[in-house]
């Protein structure tokens, strides 16, 4: 019997078996033939303190018993209240503003509403969105239309609008990106979109905090709205809490998802300062701001969620990241001097390499060829084209990292 599941970015006609995991502790992953597996990706990079938490897991059950599911136009409820002061206190001071919905890409179309929003309501309606090259923001329709095009999403492309690419800041290239971002500004655009410092779908190709401050500088400077899009980078990735931190950064709109819940249940958030709340708040229902999702702030989500900002203010989180990430670039060292190994780097808790001579792209067929040899070896490792990328829970120990890299060594001599 085959299952009737049609699973997410699979080619279900490759019959690669898929297996079935029955339960996940820390940095493991445990399926239901008895296999332990550690979790090198975080689970797609939304596990941040580890599977299974035990108190984002009591949080949730707690919360489940007390009240499941509300309506939240026009209601609240305290899970919802307590995690939106507790995110304005640990984020941003300028980001005052907190809106609720399900996922990083319904956080990202969010952001975009609001932005288009705020423009329409001040009387100075504009539309173009300007964008990094390479970004990944999602797979909804605007998600898309803001990421980069290629074959995952060449069928859909009558649906996609159309936006200003700015050239991705690669070493060397800062200036060209830079000025091209200028150019596009001073023509006119609702907002500026970014994945602050490192580009994950797109390659996990880092830029400089600095580039990042420029960016800023440049759409502030031309009154158009910044959206850094913190889904995988935001709660440490990067080694502090935001990536916009480390370039001294404040965006005029922030989404947060994966990692907001520690990586249990889906929620997203996108905050804004006061002027795009202010924009679209008065007397008058066309400005409100028209969008909302059944499970908007459901409150068992809220409650992991809470749970986790309590993790963040009351253990030594940050401590955890940069051993982590000093871990990593211990172990990446001993690969870069591998040959088949290149442009090895890494950002806090995230490392990557590319394997191999050539560029092969998402459809070069070493990624599923790594993917079957790194679960041959109890290892969930998802390469995105030829680049391997380890992105551990906080919590995985010098054991199991050892296995990751020493499993990401015998790869690149067999390449
Ligand atoms: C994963 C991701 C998204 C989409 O989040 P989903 O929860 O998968 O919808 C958006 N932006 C970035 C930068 C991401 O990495």
């Amino acid at each position: 019997m085959t299952s009737p599941i049609w699973h997410p970015f699979t080619q279900h006609g490759l019959e690669e078996p898929i297996p079935l995991v029955a339960s996940a502790q820390g940095a493991a992953l445990f399926t239901a033939d008895g296999q332990r597996i550690v979790d090198a990706i975080s689970s797609w990079w939304v596990t941040t303190h580890g599977h299974a938490h035990p108190r984002i897991s009591a949080a949730i059950a707690d919360q489940a018993g007390r009240l499941d599911q509300i309506i939240f136009a026009g209601w609240t409820h305290e899970p919802a209240e307590t995690l939106a002061t507790g995110l304005c206190a640990i984020m941003p001071a300028e980001l005052t503003r907190v809106f609720f919905s399900d996922s990083g890409s319904t956080s990202v179309e969010v952001a975009l509403k609001m932005a288009l929003g705020h423009w329409l309501n001040r009387g100075e309606p504009r539309g173009r969105i300007l964008v990094l090259e390479h970004g990944y923001h999602g797979d909804t329709i605007g998600a898309m239309s803001i990421g980069a095009r290629g074959v995952f999403n060449r069928a859909y492309a009558p649906l996609l609008f159309d936006v200003g690419t700015i050239p991705f800041p690669a070493a060397g290239r800062e200036q060209e990106a830079l000025d091209a971002l200028e150019r596009a500004c001073r023509e006119g655009a609702a907002a500026f979109i970014c994945e602050p410092l490192i580009v994950g779908a797109g390659g996990m190709l880092i830029y400089p905090a600095a580039t990042l401050a420029e960016m800023r500088r440049i759409c502030a400077q031309h009154g158009v709205l910044f959206i850094a899009d913190e889904v995988m980078t935001g709660w440490g990735r990067t080694g502090t809490l935001l990536a916009c931190e480390q370039a001294g950064i404040v965006p005029d709109i922030l989404c947060l998802s994966k990692g907001l819940t520690g990586g249990a249940i889906p929620l997203a958030v996108t905050m804004a300062t006061e002027p795009v709340y202010a924009a679209h708040y008065g007397p008058d229902r066309s400005r409100m701001f028209f969008h909302s999702s059944s499970y908007t702030a459901n409150p068992i989500a809220c409650a992991a969620a809470n749970a986790n900002l309590a993790i963040w203010r009351e253990e030594p989180v940050l401590e955890r990241i940069s051993a982590l990430a000093a871990r990593q670039h211990e172990q990446l060292a001993g690969l870069a001097t591998l040959t088949n190994v290149r442009n090895v780097r890494s950002l806090g808790t995230i490392a990557a390499l590319d394997l191999g001579a050539e560029h092969g792209g998402y459809l070069s067929d070493l990624a599923p060829r790594l993917l079957a040899f790194f679960r041959e070896r109890d290892v969930l490792l998802r390469p995105l084209g030829d680049t391997v990328y380890v992105m551990p829970p906080y919590c995985i120990d010098e054991r199991d990292l050892a296995h990751v890299y020493a499993c990401i060594a015998e790869a690149a001599r067999l390449v």
